[in-house]
């Protein structure tokens, strides 16, 4: 399957889309996991990006861009992808129509994970995550905490919280969303391809696209 997965920080979009690669091979493509891995690796793009993101602000739309172009070209897409954090402006929105159209791409449609503010401000304050720029796991002090504390599951690195997981950057990166990436759910409802659903559980996201996609 091609799909956007479109939402507020801690709407759920990563979880979601990991739980979409099990169904049929498709691969997620999460620009925050690629640019946190650039920071952590200390590229020229890592080094670009870091100010930002520290400060809970989109990294620049040319940046971004020149990430997915390479990127949606790799043989592991050929299966299907999850764009998870991309697009979040509509120029990166235009962009990638424009984009599709040269790889002759179609996607099936784009969702909307809607979920309360009370939920997603509470889910990102107790959110951590995988030191290990491969990994990346996601965890929840509250509800879904490593077995051992600051370790990770999967592969025993740190779990720690992210530096845009303070109060100030994640009020910065909600307002960011209202501001810049809010009116995509506009963009992709004239395209036709818009499904908005309201669930706090994965499981019920994912089954509501299933549903959608007659799978
Ligand atoms: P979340 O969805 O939880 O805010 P992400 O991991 O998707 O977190 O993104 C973390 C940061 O990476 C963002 O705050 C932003 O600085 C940067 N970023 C990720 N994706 C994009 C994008 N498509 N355009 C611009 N900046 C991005
Ligand atoms: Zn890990």
């Amino acid at each position: 399957m091609r799909l956007i997965l479109l939402g507020a920080p801690g709407a759920g979009k990563g979880t979601v889309a990991k739980l979409l690669t099990q169904l049929d091979g498709s691969v997620q493509i999460s620009t925050g996991d690629i640019l946190r891995g650039a920071v952590q690796a200390g590229t020229e793009l890592g080094k670009k990006a870091e100010a930002f993101m520290k400060a809970g602000d989109l990294v620049p739309d040319e940046l971004i861009m020149g990430i997915m172009e390479d990127r949606l070209q790799e043989d592991d897409c050929a299966k299907g992808f999850l764009l998870d954090g991309f697009p979040r402006t509509i120029p990166q929105a235009e962009a990638l129509k424009d984009l599709l159209a040269r790889l002759n791409i179609t996607l099936d449609m784009a969702v909307n994970i809607d979920v309360p503010r009370d939920v997603i401000l509470d889910r990102l304050t107790t959110r951590r995550t995988c030191s290990n720029s491969d990994c990346q796991a996601i965890y929840n002090v509250k509800s879904n905490p490593p077995k051992v504390e600051g370790v990770c599951d999967k592969c025993g690195s740190p779990v720690i919280q992210r530096d845009d997981e303070t109060e100030e950057a994640i009020t910065r990166r909600l307002e960011t969303y209202n501001e810049k990436t809010a009116p995509l759910v506009d963009f992709y409802e004239k395209e036709g391809m818009l499904l908005t659903v309201q669930a706090t559980s994965s499981d019920d996201v994912i089954a509501a696209i299933k549903a959608k996609l007659g799978s």
